[in-house]
């Protein structure tokens, strides 16, 4: 099996094993465990040495992962690699069941960010999340995380038979249409509070004590590797996981020089980053200053540290499409397998600039990486990402890049094997 392969696999497996944000900073969290790495809590007084190796947790969804330089912060800054947990999909709401012609139990559910709806549909599915169980004192619930690992449940299609025009699009109402079905009930008896009785029994608690959740579908089956050659990772969650598991993996693995490597991952980019765990937050701009102070340093040693910073925020493009190759830019042509993207826009919906650019486009050059350009047709208005978020809280020089995908959002996304790579031995070089 080739390295590029072998790296893909583990991608599948760590999407996989992290079906919810919770889910994917556990397993961030024991891979940076296991690896030397000590975790800071935000409510206690840090203690950080040279080239120690830390990291911090917020809101259990959101991770600031980091190795301190061998030089002086002020001067050698950080070098920072963002990117984001979440992922668009369902949430459960608080007392979902509903009971449709008196036996078939769904769950009462709403959209969680921008999924391809459609592609939802006819789907073995799950649950994973948080539960909030009462605690001794009320301002500290105990947290369970859980993942109903089997098919749970499917939200199933409309016959062809009942809508004719099926194939020529179909609108799907999101309060009616697209709730899962989980099962057959014979009386009100099993339907009342199915869905926290089942919790309470998988976390093994009792069901008064379960107050509240924060519970996301997912698709219960894994993501493969297709094609001819193996070429293709075909995977939801790639945007934005890939980024975080390549990125930390680099931090891990990668050389510390200088500069202070950090690595964080934020929630909730998908619904517009402003929560106190997204890119639209203090979160990374506290943990930064708290390093300086940490090692002695004043306020002016901390944003003379900034000024020596730069910032890769790492989040998914779009590649040419073989059946759409019209919608791409004229000119600027990504492929699958054709390495990172970099991704510019005028009107700054992406934060990189020709200087930004062409520091990333030299760390690919250093560690023989190729590189791609993404940009929006001039008539599409495209997505944004954490870049220009993160720098309304901190003026650290960014660049916006990405691996080229396609079906960004559906239910299963197509990525590129060797891009997974491309894009980690980038970021090794990078912390270098
Ligand atoms: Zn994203």
């Amino acid at each position: 099996m080739t390295v590029e392969l072998k790296f893909a696999e583990e991608l599948v497996d760590f999407i996989d094993r992290s079906p919810s944000p919770f889910h994917a900073v556990e397993n961030v969290k024991h891979e940076l465990l296991k690896n030397g790495f000590v975790e800071l809590n935000l409510k206690e007084r840090w203690n950080v040495e040279k080239e120690g190796k830390y990291f911090s947790v917020k809101n259990d969804s959101a991770l600031i992962a980091f190795v301190v330089g061998k030089g002086d912060i002020e001067e050698d800054g950080f070098k920072l690699i963002g990117a984001h947990t979440d992922s668009p999909t369902f949430r459960i709401k608080p007392n979902p069941e509903m009971v449709e012609e008196g036996t078939y139990l769904r769950l009462n559910t709403e959209v969680y960010g921008g999924p391809i709806i459609n592609t939802w549909l006819d789907r073995p599915l799950s649950i994973a999340g948080r539960v909030a169980i009462k605690g001794k004192d009320p301002f500290n619930p105990e947290v369970k995380f859980i993942n109903i690992d089997k098919p749970l449940m499917i939200i199933p299609n409309l016959a062809i038979h009942m809508n004719r025009k099926i194939n020529e699009g179909v609108k799907l109402n999101t309060q009616k249409e697209t709730l899962p079905l989980v099962g057959m009930i014979n009386d009100e008896f099993e339907k009342k509070d199915f869905l926290i009785k089942l919790l309470a029994k998988e976390l093994n608690v009792s069901h008064e004590d379960i107050v509240d959740f924060d519970l996301y579908l997912y698709e219960y089956e894994k993501g493969s590797i297709v094609g001819l050659n193996n070429e293709f990772i075909s995977c939801g969650k790639q945007d934005d996981l890939a980024m975080a598991h390549a990125g930390i993996k680099a931090l891990i693995n990668g050389e510390v020089g200088n500069s202070t490597n950090v690595v964080v991952l934020f929630d909730n980019e998908e619904v517009g980053s402003t929560t106190k765990q997204g890119a639209a937050s203090p979160m990374l701009r506290t943990v930064l200053e708290r390093i300086c102070i940490a090692l002695g340093k004043g306020r002016e040693d901390f944003y003379r540290s900034l000024y020596n910073s730069f910032l890769i925020s790492a989040d998914m493009a779009h590649a040419v499409h073989p059946n759409y190759a019209e919608k791409q830019d004229p000119t600027n042509r990504p492929v699958l397998n054709g390495g990172p993207c970099i991704k510019i826009s005028a009107n700054q919906s992406y934060t990189t600039d020709s200087l930004s650019l062409t520091v990333y486009e030299s760390i690919c050059k250093c560690a023989g990486v190729p590189v791609q350009k993404f940009l929006n047709r001039s008539d599409e208005r495209g997505g944004s990402t954490i870049g220009p978020i993160s720098s309304t809280q901190i003026d650290i020089s960014s660049v916006d890049i990405g691996n080229p995908l396609l079906g960004m959002h559906s239910i299963r996304e197509l990525g590129g094997v060797k891009d997974h790579y491309y894009i980690y031995k980038s970021f090794v070089e990078y912390f270098k």
